[in-house]
């Protein structure tokens, strides 16, 4: 088998950046066990250059998924043979339907046979004990565990293929009422387990809880808690259905819409990159809800929260223009750094976009959000409107102060430097290199004091050397996410001592 090319699994930079591009789904593309391979290029100085290659849309480890075959080459039919046995060799040991039975058998089961294997993540059944026998397992699984599989089941944050992030019960309840509120009565979880459950386990226990939702998640293990109409597994990089049209008919049936029955779409996509693709496959999505509309709703969009941190605004809004972020900090559960301690509230970087009317969605006051009348649009407490930009202009939630000469907004930590033309850090080493900054081009200054460091992903344009060094930390976003949601998760410490929760 061919090996790939050096160079970084591309994902925060689109054509036109060095490394590598994403083109896409291809329409003959391969296919690997995770569904149609996704077709990159490599690019350097702005140009596309070298062959097209497919690689895994998943994964992006190659201990995870090696799948790599260049767009021009000839594969034979051996190859295409071994390459199908792999895949068919490479799905779950147990189907869907499969899992579903095992349950109804589980649960049946009294607590002290109810045994849940810790190595293979799986409910065991007594008769399979023995083939577990050298395994670690927890026993005595109560009913209230399987309404809980995201607690029940390891968070697979080290592993790229997944990256984890559960959603913090603060954060994960806000979004449930903030649902409500908005008169929602069905919500397509895409890639968020825990607001999935949190659904499913109110709507089995309050018989007034009108509110039911469907989970698309590429994590398998969740078919062992859920039936066909409660989980679809799902692709969300090339919007691949591994149940087939069964599965991706479920999907459509949950986004037909009674009246009253109003659908939106929450999604909380691993933040290594690939904007491309993911909006693709949210844009099926949204155009599969759209098909199911009757005349009244023609010119409108699937709702959607789509939690994303917030500096990839851009590259979101290139895709959705039609999105807005919200200033609320979404949390989360198991992340050793960030958590509420000693140390005092870490920021967070995530953020909600949606394409719902900003005024509507309310942010919690007891948290310290306001209403700003002229945005018509709730902002976090150290977000000050700017007379001159007339906008609140924060991102990151530190009140940001406005520079003259740059026209606009900058970071509280940033000083206008006369030389770099530019606001940067105090501490910035002035640079007058030709190429200029990598991050949006200009000459002055380096990626690490670019005033537009939280906003674009416009090219890329180092020279090549300091490009390559570019990417190896942007691929920590693609390849590494534990270490990137490290990097983002780590950075600040909250400045507002009031806010504490
Ligand atoms: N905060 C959310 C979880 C977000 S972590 C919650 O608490 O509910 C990212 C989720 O996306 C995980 O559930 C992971 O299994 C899923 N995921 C990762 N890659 C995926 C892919 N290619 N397709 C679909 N889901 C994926
Ligand atoms: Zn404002
Ligand atoms: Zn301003
Ligand atoms: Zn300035
Ligand atoms: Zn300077």
């Amino acid at each position: 088998m061919a090996a790939r090319p050096e160079g970084d699994a591309e994902g925060l930079c689109g054509p036109g950046a060095g490394g590598l591009a994403l083109l896409g789904l291809a329409p003959s593309a391969p296919s690997c066990p995770h569904g149609p391979a996704l077709l990159f290029v490599k690019t350097s100085q702005g140009k596309e250059e070298g062959r097209r290659f497919y690689a895994c849309s998943a994964c992006r480890d190659r201990r995870d998924c090696n799948f790599f075959q260049w767009e021009d080459e000839k594969v034979s039919e051996a190859r295409l043979a071994a390459r199908e046995e792999y895949n068919r060799n490479h799905q779950p040991s147990f189907t869907h339907r499969q899992n579903v039975e095992r349950y109804e058998n589980f649960v049946l089961l009294p607590l002290s046979k109810r045994r849940f294997c810790q190595e293979c993540q799986q409910l065991l059944l007594p008769a399979e004990w023995e083939m577990h026998s050298d395994h670690q397992f927890q026993s005595d699984i109560s009913t209230a565990q399987l309404k809980s599989p995201s607690q029940l089941l390891y968070p697979l944050e080290n592993k790229k293929t997944n990256a984890q992030y559960l959603f913090a019960d603060r954060s994960c309840q806000f979004l449930l009422d903030l649902i409500i509120d908005l008169g929602f009565r069905r919500v397509l979880c895409v890639g968020t387990p825990r607001l999935h459950e949190k659904i499913q386990s109110k709507a089995s226990q309050e018989d007034d809880f009108r509110v039911r939702s469907l989970l698309l998640d590429i994590d398998f293990r969740y078919s062992q808690f859920y039936t066909e109409d409660e989980f679809c597994h799902y692709n969300m990089f090339n919007h691949y259905f591994f149940g087939g049209e069964a599965s991706s008919e479920t999907c459509r049936k949950f986004l037909y819409q009674d009246d009253g029955e109003r659908v939106i779409m929450v999604t909380d996509p691993p933040f290594g990159g690939l904007v491309g693709a993911l909006a693709s496959s949210f844009k099926k999505l949204m155009s599969m809800w759209k098909k199911t509309e009757k005349e009244d709703h023609n010119n409108q969009e699937m709702p959607v929260f789509w939690i994303f941190p917030y500096f990839f605004e851009s590259r979101i809004l290139e895709y959705f223009p039609s999105f807005s972020m919200m200033d609320y900090q979404v949390d989360y559960d198991n992340h050793a750094l960030y958590k509420y301690g000693k140390t005092g509230r870490r920021q967070s970087p995530v953020r909600i976009f949606t394409n719902l009317t900003p005024s509507t969605i309310v942010l919690p006051v007891e948290e310290g959000y306001r209403f700003c009348t002229i945005c018509q649009r709730y902002v976090s407490s150290g977000n000050q409107h700017c007379e001159i930009c007339n906008s609140c202009t924060s991102k990151d939630g530190r009140r940001w102060k406005h520079c003259l000469l740059c026209k606009k907004c900058v970071k509280p930590s940033w000083f206008h430097c006369n030389n770099c033309n530019c606001c940067a850090l105090q501490n910035h080493t002035c640079e007058k290199t030709v190429a200029g900054c990598f991050v949006c081009g200009k000459a002055g200054h380096k990626r690490s004091t670019c005033p537009n460091l939280s906003g674009t992903r416009t090219a890329y344009r180092g020279n090549g050397k300091q490009r390559k060094k570019t990417l190896k930390r942007v691929k920590m976003g693609i390849c590494k996410r534990s270490v990137m949601k490290h990097a983002i998760f780590s950075r600040k410490k909250v400045k507002n001592k009031k806010k504490k929760t």
